[in-house]
């Protein structure tokens, strides 16, 4: 079976000189490719080398978190682009809104809209972060008019009226680890009420580690044990999710 792990940052520290293990273990485990984001210039210079190391696996993504929204910038604004229009850059994320970081609302909302745009103007599908922002986000996306290019909701974790209401806007939903925690049963419920043809998988690695290993360090490979859960959660086999999700997420991305 072939996987696709929608979101993993093995270029954070926390992976520093060990992404050759990595790698290979998630190719033990069928996660055969990776959307690899980056978040600034050290992630970005990582991104870069294993993209040239590992083409065909690794694919990338850049973008202005929201907790970096300050940060925002003409200057850094060229740099996205500039960094956009390199070999493997398939999409632009993650931006969105994180209201439970301090960075204040309108400034967040601004250098989503802005970076909405670059993605319009690139032609890239984007990929969304949001926390306790579901309506603030979902007003954006709909009067941003995203269109064909569309974008992922990155470890979507609302409830079936918003994942309803994100399916309709074209999105495709990913679900990370956070779906087979304890107490995550609206995630649940989102997951058993979207379709199929819109559903992707991912870790964001190093974080939200999949039960039983919650609390340890996450990593790509571990996307083939949340796809199991759901697998079982939908009463089909881990082989027909890995098949329809590593298509839908080619799709979404763009990858021949
Ligand atoms: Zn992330």
């Amino acid at each position: 079976m072939k996987i696709f792990d929608s979101h993993t940052h093995i270029n954070a520290p926390q992976f520093e000189g060990e992404t050759a293990e990595v790698v290979q273990r998630a190719q033990a485990l069928d996660v055969t490719k990776m959307l690899v984001l980056a978040y600034d210039k050290p992630s970005m210079q990582k991104l870069t080398e294993l993209i040239k190391r590992y083409p065909g696996i690794v694919y990338g993504a850049i973008g202005c978190h929201p907790e970096d929204a300050a940060r925002y910038d003409e200057r850094l604004k060229m740099f996205l682009e500039q960094q956009l229009h390199g070999a493997g850059m398939v999409a632009l994320g993650e931006i969105g809104l994180d209201y439970y970081c301090s960075v204040p609302h309108d400034l967040q909302k601004d250098v989503f809209r802005e970076q909405i745009e670059l993605a319009q103007k690139l032609s890239l599908p984007i990929s969304v972060h949001n926390r306790d922002a579901f309506e603030d986000t979902y007003t954006i996306l709909q009067e941003m008019k995203l269109g064909k290019l569309g974008g992922i909701m990155h470890s979507f974790n609302g409830n079936a009226f918003w994942a309803n209401k994100f399916l309709k806007l074209g999105m495709f939903l990913s679900f990370s680890g956070v779906v087979t925690f304890k107490n995550a049963t609206d995630v649940r419920e989102a997951f058993m009420a979207a379709p199929l043809e819109r559903i992707l998988v991912e870790t964001d690695a190093p974080y939200l580690t999949p039960a039983p290993n919650r609390g340890k360090r996450n990593e790509p490979g571990y996307t083939r044990y949340t796809l199991e859960y759901l697998a079982q959660l939908r009463g089909i086999t881990a082989e027909q999710l890995a098949n329809i999700s590593y298509k839908n997420t080619k799709k979404i991305l763009r990858i021949k």
